[in-house]
């Protein structure tokens, strides 16, 4: 049998974005269909209970440390390269719905990247790394996005940009580079985050905006797709009870 999510990681509001001027959206709460589709269904599933997230970027920028501290709390100062992939499941609930991400940590490295974009297909999200101390690896981010979005639809990925070691760059750099980097979210349509997997600072809100969004947006490409049918006809009834129709609206309030 499936353990139950762990307590920490039940999410029942929508979180907040770091800055409101390159979030996904600064809305305050999940989408009313979302809520009213999670609300109805209770103890059923929807038809997909994961989001697979990719996370790219130079070498030694983070990714694993950024992963590790989240999934496990823990912070090696050793570095230690990621040969290919790797994968990490981290399990939630979302608006009383299971759902997961599935973080997929990619090798920075040159001679590993034929074999790790291979895993860059069918993401829900591509979370491009690079470090608040290094002015070089932003410069590669919008590359690294390139090479994912080469695997990927563009109208139904989620970007997010996070810089870390937050807590190695001195206030001047990390004023400059973060000006640079909002500018680079802002055009490129992502998320932007400064994050520090040694202190844990943001993280754990970092990733659960990602689960949140994620989950959103399946929810609400999941009603787009079956536009024509009920909101209920979407959802696996397992419980064979029946669900209140008049609390799910046909469309979207708003886009
Ligand atoms: P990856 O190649 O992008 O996966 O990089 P790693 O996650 O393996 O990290 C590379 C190095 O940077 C390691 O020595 C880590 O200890 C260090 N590192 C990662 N994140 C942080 C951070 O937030 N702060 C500091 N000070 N060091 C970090
Ligand atoms: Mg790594």
């Amino acid at each position: 049998m499936v353990p139950p999510v762990k307590k920490d990681r039940i999410i029942t509001q929508l979180p907040k974005c770091f800055s409101p001027n390159t979030a996904l959206h600064t809305k305050d709460g999940f989408h009313p269909q979302v809520k009213a589709v999670c609300e109805v269904q209770k103890t059923d599933t929807l038809s997909f209970n994961f989001a697979k997230v990719i996370v790219v970027g130079d070498v030694a920028v983070g990714k694993t440390c950024l992963i590790s501290r989240f999934c496990k709390d823990a912070f090696d100062k050793s570095y230690k390269a990621t040969i290919g992939v790797d994968f990490e499941m981290e399990r939630f609930e979302v608006l009383g719905v299971p759902f997961s991400l599935q973080l997929w940590d990619t090798a920075g490295q040159e001679r590993f990247k034929c074999i790790a974009s291979t895993y860059y297909r069918g993401a829900q999200a591509i979370i491009v790394v690079f470090d608040l101390s290094s002015v070089s690896s932003l410069a590669h981010a919008r590359q690294w996005l390139e090479d994912a979005m080469k695997e990927n639809d563009p109208s139904s990925v989620l970007l997010f940009l996070v810089g870390t070691k937050k807590d190695l760059s001195s206030p001047d750099l990390l004023a400059r580079i973060e000006q640079e980097a909002i500018r680079l979210s802002e055009e490129i349509k992502a998320e932007y985050w400064a994050v520090s997997a040694k202190s844990g600072d943001s993280i754990r809100d970092f990733f659960f905006r990602v689960a949140s969004l994620t989950f959103e947006a399946n929810v609400l490409s999941e009603l787009e797709k079956n536009g024509s049918r009920h909101v209920t006809d979407i959802i696996k009834i397992t419980g064979g009870t029946e669900v209140d129709r008049s609390a799910i609206k046909k469309k979207p309030d708003c886009c």
